[in-house]
């Protein structure tokens, strides 16, 4: 099976929101900095109170790879796309972008998350958002 993130304790509520459906992004009530991965403490300003918020799952392509061989689990999967994708709410996140062709991709693509079940756990990962074929 593909493998599932570990969480943290910084990261467990991200991760267990994301098993629920719903992505998020930390936010600083200090400074109102939008950022991932989750942690207790601003980057920014160093501020402990940080919340999660919903996010929209809508962003695109900031920078990505074709990946042509993958470890064994994702093996029959290439040549397929990871991708640096940036989230409507500012932050990064990096993930896979599904999709049949990887040579229509192009920076500022835009994505839709999708989430996908493996075991007990979902993945999110990144679609176009309009039909790229
Ligand atoms: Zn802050």
């Amino acid at each position: 099976m593909k493998p599932v993130a570990s969480p943290t304790p910084d990261t467990q509520e991200w991760f267990d929101r994301i098993d629920a459906g719903e992505l998020t992004v930390a936010h600083c009530r200090s400074c109102a900095l939008r950022f991932l991965y989750p942690r207790m403490c601003c980057p920014d300003c160093g501020s402990r109170s940080v919340e999660l918020l919903p996010a929209s799952g809508r962003g695109s392509v900031a920078s990505w790879v074709v990946n042509h061989r993958g470890p064994e689990a994702f093996a029959k999967e290439a040549p397929y796309v990871i991708a640096l994708v940036r989230l409507e709410e500012g932050p990064l996140l990096m993930s896979n972008i599904l999709i049949d062709d990887p040579d229509v991709v192009s920076v500022d693509l835009p994505v839709r998350a999708e989430f996908e079940q493996r075991g007990e756990r979902r993945v999110v990962q990144f679609v176009p958002e309009v039909e790229t074929t």
